[in-house]
C-alpha cells in the first residue's frame, strides 16, 4: 500500500471515527437536547455510513468490491446534505414537517437505488471501473444523467443551508454566533470539497469529501460542548425576544448596550445596532437629549417615564429593571419598557368621568362632597369662615318644554360657564343635580357670599343664552348659608339651610339671592 493511499485511508477513517463518536455522543445525551437532535442524529448517522463506506472502499481490490462499498456509501451520502439542511432549518426556528422531511429524501432514495442497480441502466455512472492507470482501489468514473440530478440536489441543499444561516446572522446575538459558524462549516466543508473535486482539482480516482468531513465534525463537537448547540435554541429565543410587546434593552456589567428587541426599536426608532457597546448614558442622550431618567443599580424599579416620539406625541412607559446574574457574578441588566400610554389615558378618562359632570365639565355631586368635606373640616378646625350657596335655574322646565331638551342642555352649559368666570381660587363649584348648582366658599362670610351670589345672578341675567332659537333670557335663584363655628354645624345641615334659603328665594319671586338666618329665615 503506497503512502498516499495510507494517508487517504487515515483521513477517511478519522472522519468515520469522529462522526461515529459525534453520533453516540448526541445519542446518549439526547434526553438533554431538544427534539432538534433527532434530525441531527440521522444526519451524523448518514455521514458516518458514508465515511465508513469510503474507508472500506479504499481497501477494495476488485471492481465488485468497489461497487459494493460505493453502494454502502450511498446509503448515507445522498441523505447527508438534505438532512443537514433540514436540521439547520429546525435550528433556525423554521417549520420542519414530516411531509417536508419525506419530500427531501425522495431524490437521495432514488440515488441509492440508482447506484445499487447501476449495472442495469448506467444512469448514475455511465462508466464505473477500476482506474486503468492507478489500479484498485482508485476508480475511473464517468457520470450518468441521474448523477447530474443527484449532484445538483446535493449542492442545492448545502448551499440553501449556508444561505439560511447567513440570512440569520445579523439577527443572532453575538453570543450565539459560534453556533452559526459551526453550522456554516458543516455546510461549507463538503460543498467546497465537492466543488473542487468536480472541477478536477483533487487527486484522481478518489472522492475527497470523506477525507475532510472530520473538520466539519470537529466544528459540531466544539459547538455542542462549548456553546451548547441543541440545549438552547438561540434563534427560537430570539424570536420570543422579538415577538413580545415590551421593549427590552440588555446591558452588560458596565452598563453598555449589548442588545435590544424589535419592540424597543419601535419605541425608540433612533436605536441602532451600531450603538452596541456604547454606554447607556450616551445612548440615552442620543435618543432623547436628556440623561437617563431611571436608576441602573438593579434595585427593584417601577418607574414611569415620558418620552416624546418622532411624531411629537407623548408616550408613557413604565420602566422595570432586572439584574442578570449567574450563580456569583453580576452579568448585566435587563431594562423592560411597557407602553402604558393607553392605560394611563383610560385611567385619566375614568377618573374624569368619576369626578366631572359629562355635560358641563364641572365637578359632579360626588366630587363636590369629597372636596368640600375636607375644606369644611379644616375650616371648622381653623375657625375659618365657610359659606355654601345653592343655585337653581328659574323656570328651566319651560326652556326644555319650549325649545327642547337640547337647548336646555345648552343653557346648563351656559350657566355653568357664567359661574366659572366669577370663581376665585379655592372656591368649589359643582353641578348638584338637574339644574341645580352648588358653591363652597372657604374663607368667606355669608355677607361676602351674598355679594358673590348677587354678582353671578346679575351676570347671568345680563347674559342671555345665544341659541339657534334666538336669545333665551335666563335667571337664577340662590340660597346662601354660612357655617356657625360656635354651634358646630355639619356640611349637610349647612346645605339644608342653603336649600331652605333657596326655596325662600323662589317663593319670593325668583331671580334673587336669599341669605339663611338662624332665627328669621327670611331677610330681604
Ligand atoms: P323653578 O323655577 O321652580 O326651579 O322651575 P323649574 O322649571 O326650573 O324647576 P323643575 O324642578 O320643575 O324643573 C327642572 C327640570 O330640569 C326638570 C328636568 O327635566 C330638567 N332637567 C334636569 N336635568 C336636565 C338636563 O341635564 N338637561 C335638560 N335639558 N334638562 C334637565
Ligand atoms: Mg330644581
Ligand atoms: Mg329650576
Amino acid at each position: 500500500m503506497n503512502s498516499e493511499l495510507t494517508a487517504y485511508i487515515t483521513l477517511i477513517a478519522t472522519s468515520s471515527v469522529l462522526n461515529l463518536f459525534l453520533f453516540f455522543y448526541v445519542f446518549f445525551n439526547r434526553h438533554k437536547y431538544m427534539k432538534i437532535a433527532k434530525l441531527f442524529l440521522f444526519y451524523t448517522a448518514a455521514t458516518t455510513i458514508y465515511c465508513l463506506g469510503a474507508a472500506f472502499g479504499m481497501m477494495g481490490t476488485t471492481v465488485g468490491q468497489l461497487k459494493f462499498w460505493t453502494t454502502i456509501q450511498y446509503v448515507g451520502m445522498p441523505f447527508s446534505p438534505p438532512l443537514s439542511l433540514l436540521f439547520t432549518m429546525q435550528f433556525l426556528g423554521m417549520k420542519v414537517t414530516k411531509k417536508r422531511v419525506i419530500s427531501f429524501l425522495i431524490i437521495p432514495l432514488i440515488s441509492l437505488v440508482m447506484v445499487a442497480t447501476n449495472d442495469w441502466h448506467h444512469l448514475h455512472y455511465r462508466v464505473f471501473e477500476v482506474d486503468p492507470t492507478l489500479g484498485a482501489p482508485y476508480i475511473h468514473l464517468e457520470i450518468g444523467r441521474w448523477y447530474v440530478v443527484h449532484g445538483i440536489f446535493t449542492f442545492s441543499c448545502l448551499f440553501a443551508g449556508f444561505v439560511l444561516i447567513l440570512a440569520h446572522w445579523k439577527e443572532t446575538a453575538k453570543t450565539y454566533r459560534p453556533q452559526l459558524i459551526a453550522l456554516m462549516c458543516g455546510q461549507l466543508v463538503p460543498m467546497i470539497t465537492a466543488f473542487v473535486y468536480l472541477i478536477g482539482l483533487t487527486p484522481p480516482g478518489v472522492d475527497p469529501v470523506p477525507m475532510v468531513r472530520w473538520l466539519a465534525t470537529l466544528f459540531y463537537l466544539w459547538a455542542i460542548s462549548s456553546s451548547r448547540l441543541f440545549t438552547i435554541m438561540p434563534i427560537a429565543k430570539d424570536e420570543i425576544f422579538n415577538s413580545i410587546n415590551d421593549g427590552v434593552m440588555v446591558l452588560d456589567d458596565s452598563n453598555r448596550l449589548i442588545e435590544f428587541n424589535t419592540a424597543c426599536k419601535k419605541m425608540f426608532p433612533q436605536l441602532n445596532k451600531s450603538m452596541f457597546g456604547n454606554d447607556l448614558e450616551q445612548v440615552w442622550h442620543g435618543l432623547s437629549g436628556t440623561s437617563i431618567p431611571f436608576k441602573l443599580d438593579g434595585t427593584e424599579l417601577h418607574q414611569e417615564i415620558e418620552v416624546i416620539t418622532d411624531e411629537n406625541s407623548k408616550r408613557i412607559y413604565q420602566v422595570r429593571t432586572s439584574m442578570l446574574q449567574n450563580s456569583k457574578n453580576h452579568e448585566g441588566l435587563l431594562i423592560i419598557f411597557t407602553d402604558i400610554t393607553e392605560v394611563k389615558r383610560l385611567q385619566l378618562q375614568l377618573e374624569h368621568q368619576a369626578y366631572y359632570d359629562e355635560l358641563t365639565q364641572i365637578y359632579n355631586r360626588r366630587a363636590f362632597f369629597q372636596k368640600s368635606e375636607q375644606d369644611f373640616e379644616t375650616a371648622m378646625k381653623e375657625q375659618v369662615d365657610f359659606t355654601v350657596i345653592l343655585m337653581d335655574i328659574d323656570y328651566f322646565k319651560k326652556v326644555n318644554d319650549t325649545f327642547g331638551h337640547h337647548v336646555g342642555d345648552q343653557l346648563l352649559i351656559h350657566v355653568a360657564k357664567a359661574c366659572q368666570i366669577q370663581l376665585q381660587e379655592g372656591d368649589i363649584f359643582a353641578r348638584y343635580g338637574g339644574e341645580e348648582f352648588v358653591f363652597a366658599l372657604k374663607g368667606r362670610t355669608s355677607i361676602e357670599g351674598e355679594v358673590f351670589a348677587n354678582n353671578i345672578r346679575g351676570y347671568i341675567e345680563a347674559h342671555p343664552l345665544e341659541s339657534n332659537e334666538g336669545e333665551i333670557p335666563v335667571t337664577v335663584s340662590m340660597g346662601v348659608a354660612e357655617a356657625m363655628k360656635e354651634t358646630g354645624t355639619t356640611l349637610y345641615q349647612l346645605l339644608n339651610q342653603a336649600d331652605k334659603a333657596l326655596y325662600s328665594a323662589k317663593e319670593k319671586g325668583r331671580n334673587r339671592v336669599q341669605l339663611y338666618l338662624e332665627h328669621s329665615l327670611v331677610r330681604n
